[in-house]
């Protein structure tokens, strides 16, 4: 045990409860459940993400980078839904002995992130456990009544898009590993620290037919939301946006783009008459917003490479990607 230890009250106390302070029905931590007031015409929307040390992410991370990612994870899945967060509920398990600096960094993270997004820590539970750190974040947004947009509204003809890059979380992966080269360390930047996209909640409701966060692979998310809508996909793989650090790599580690995760982009569907506008939400929000396929009658995601060939993916990653290409 290195340091000072933890204490759970102490924590609560000095480190938690000041993040609960916007919000009145949090009744600063010192109660043994937190109030929502109900307001009118508009859902609720509420999504939970876990993260445990040597899974998600490497026990020696920077602790504030940790909170903050689990902070950031969760409000992308929100923004998708296209609702704004405003609450967040932590369950943390402590391996024992872990030191109070560790946690002290961990909130300053927390606070961070709570401030940069306008959220507040509403409750939780603090315990120990003799395992790997386990971390849990329930997240909670507001929608206009009737206005999230789910993963299951894509329509044959609509054009498949998708925010920001694709890549650079699962390449910064492989960097963290020491399996990658990222000279000036953005894929690492974008593993560590996701950019969930907040600003294009409120613009996609009512012109996306569906929407999710793609979070596990492109082409996976994909098939999910093309199973739920009861169609299929054409998939360019070409037109897939890359950062410039990840095209760098890219001819390698085409299979771990596509479908390596940790993206936190938005995948949506829209309608081409939507084309104008979503230029515009582009240019307002300042994410580039990108076609990278169409919705198909049938099931299933069909990947094609830049001569309209189609590529076979495997679940793990693509099979004869590179053959005569
Ligand atoms: P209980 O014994 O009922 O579980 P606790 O003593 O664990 O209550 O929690 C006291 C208060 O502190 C509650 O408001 C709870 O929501 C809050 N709390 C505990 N742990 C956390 C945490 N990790 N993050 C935010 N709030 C927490
Ligand atoms: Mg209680």
């Amino acid at each position: 045990m290195a340091g000072e230890s933890v204490d759970e009250f102490g924590l609560i106390a000095d480190l938690f409860a000041p993040l609960s302070r916007s919000y009145p029905g949090a009744m600063g931590l010192t109660d043994d459940a937190a109030f929502m007031p109900p307001v009118n015409g508009v859902d609720t929307v509420v999504t939970m993400d876990a993260m445990v040390a040597g899974v998600h992410f490497f026990p020696d991370d920077p602790a504030d980078l940790i909170a903050r990612k689990l902070v950031r994870v969760n409000l992308s899945d929100l923004a998708a839904k296209g609702a704004q967060p405003f609450a967040l509920m932590l369950a943390v398990a402590f391996p024992i002995g872990i030191s109070a600096q560790w946690a002290r960094d961990f909130a300053r993270g927390l606070a961070q992130d709570c401030q940069d997004f306008s959220v507040a820590l509403i409750g939780g539970d603090t315990v120990s456990t003799p395992g790997p750190l386990t971390l849990s974040l329930t997240a909670f947004g507001h929608v206009p009544a009737g206005q999230g947009i789910l993963r299951r509204g894509a329509r044959v003809g609509d054009r498949i898009w998708v925010s920001g890059t694709i890549g650079d979380g699962a390449l910064g992966l492989l960097a963290h590993q020491g399996r990658l080269s990222d000279p000036d360390g953005h894929l690492l930047s974008r593993y560590l620290l996701p950019r969930p996209r907040i600003g294009l909640a409120i613009p996609l409701r009512g012109v996306a037919h569906a929407a999710m966060d793609v979070s596990d692979g492109l082409v996976q998310d994909l098939g999910h939301l093309c199973a739920v809508s009861g169609v299929g996909a054409r998939l360019m793989a070409d037109w897939v946006p890359l950062s410039v650090a990840a095209r760098a790599v890219a001819g390698d580690h085409m299979s771990t783009v596509l479908t390596g995760g940790d993206d936190y982009e938005i995948l949506f569907t829209a309608p081409p008459s939507a084309d104008t506008v979503l230029q515009q939400i582009s240019q307002q929000a300042d994410i580039p917003l990108t076609v990278i396929g169409q919705v198909i009658d049938g099931a299933g995601v069909a990947v094609h490479d830049r001569d309209d060939r189609p590529i076979s993916v495997a679940r793990t990653g693509w099979r004869h990607f590179s053959a005569d290409s």
